[in-house]
């Protein structure tokens, strides 16, 4: 078992210094800090065998190939796919996601059928529903939140009917914190034969997803948040429904044969990985895969967990700060506003402390609407956080308030 201070000299920029402090970097929501193992496997390959995989019968391009494939298994397994086709390589969850409302939903939705999403969903997972119920004259239902930022179950299974045709839901919110109760809502579903797509966005690096248990039909992650490199994601499909979708993009490596006339498409998971992939963001992906097993989910929770109630009861002391996002299943974001001050001037004096949170609306504008605010302060903990960051980031609130308010 490794010690907090062991773990976080794996992660280098942990230990920068930011206008003359120490770094705190509590925006793990945006994306995490890369441990060193992951650095190191993509310098590799682009120092040792850096080459074009699927192609080349040269020995690099051989050894990139296998590493690339490898990264598949380590995924597989990671999530618990019952079989490799089912892991597709993406630029991340947001691509993902439109990968299955353009070429899923573009060829099965039609006038009349139904899409509901939730109103704590991130845009990437609004607009690309929005864009193929336009086109497809679908409708996008939506279903909706209380104050405390928790899904009315009851209002969500009163819209799942017939013309449900798919229900593509935030496992985790990147804004509230939130999790979701996904499985109920996956056998729900399945019922009335309807699709889940679980935006695992913000939840694969916080609990041990097991797509095989949950039964879900889609999920959707991204290397970046989860301590691998950015510009690399994974779209995981059952293997009958993603055999029956059209291909994503056309090009290299998606074909089997082509002619002028017509071409034939490759064999999942080849059929949606047109074009050269990010190999080094693959390669890094799976690195980081087993740099959380090796830190291991218990370690994560634990460290999480006692990072967010020590933050939710101190920050919920402060006068005239509250924290937006209190549902009873939170994972470790606090979201909050202050009286009258705009989250980003919270932002840059933390900033002058070292202190780096996220301040705006969070890709969730909707979500802003229904609290009816512009936006709010952002502070997302990561397993190699401390509990003395979070008493810098409550001193710095301090010196905020007094300053600000
Ligand atoms: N969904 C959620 C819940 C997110 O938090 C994010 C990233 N903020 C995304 C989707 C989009 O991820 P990416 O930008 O890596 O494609």
């Amino acid at each position: 078992m490794m010690s907090l201070d062991e773990i976080r000299k794996d992660f280098p920029v942990l230990a920068e210094k930011v206008n003359g402090r120490s770094l705190v970097y509590f925006d793990n929501g945006a994306t995490s800090q890369k441990p060193i193992s992951v650095i190191r496997a993509i310098t590799e390959y682009y120092k040792e065998y850096n080459s074009n995989v699927h192609r080349g019968v040269h020995h690099l391009s051989q050894l990139a190939t296998e590493k690339y494939e490898n990264a598949r298994a380590v995924i597989q397994k990671f999530i618990n796919a019952s079989d490799l086709q089912e892991i597709i390589f993406t630029k991340g969850t947001t691509e993902a996601i439109n990968i299955v409302a353009s070429s899923w939903g573009r060829e099965e939705l039609k006038k009349g059928d139904q899409v509901i999403i939730s109103a704590m969903e991130h845009h990437s997972n609004i607009v690309p529903w929005q864009m193929v119920c336009e086109e497809k004259g679908a409708e996008l239902k939506v279903a909706p939140i209380n104050q405390e930022g928790e899904l009315i179950i009851e209002e969500l299974f009163d819209l799942i009917n017939s013309q449900t045709k798919i229900i593509a839901l935030t496992h985790i919110s990147n804004t509230l914190g939130t999790i979701n109760p996904i499985q109920k809502i996956i056998n729900k579903a399945h019922e009335y034969n309807a699709y889940v797509l679980i935006d695992a966005a913000q939840s694969i690096h916080h609990m041990q997803i097991d797509v095989q248990k949950l039964n879900c039909d889609f999920l959707a992650f991204s290397s970046h948040k989860m301590y691998g490199p950015t510009g690399v994601g994974v779209l995981y499909g059952k293997k009958n429904i993603l055999e029956q979708m059209r291909p994503f993009q056309g090009g290299g490596d998606m074909i089997k044969e082509v002619t002028f006339e017509k071409t034939t498409y490759n064999d999942l998971p080849y059929k949606f990985e047109a074009g050269t992939p990010n190999i080094a963001g693959v390669i890094g992906l799976a690195e980081a895969v087993k740099y959380i097993n090796k830190i291991g989910f218990d370690f994560i929770h634990q460290q999480e967990s006692l990072l967010l109630k020590i933050a939710t009861n101190s920050i919920k002391e402060l006068p005239g700060l509250q924290i937006i996002g209190n549902a009873k299943q939170k994972s470790s974001v606090v979201s909050f506003i202050i009286d009258e001050v705009h989250s980003f001037d919270i932002g840059t004096l933390l900033d002058q402390l070292g202190i780096a949170i996220r301040t705006g609306h969070h890709c969730t504008q909707p979500l802003m609407e229904f609290y009816k605010i512009p936006g709010t302060a952002r502070a997302s903990f990561a397993f190699y956080n401390t509990e003395e960051e979070v008493s810098l980031l409550v001193d710095g609130l301090k010196k905020a308030l007094k300053m600000l308010v």
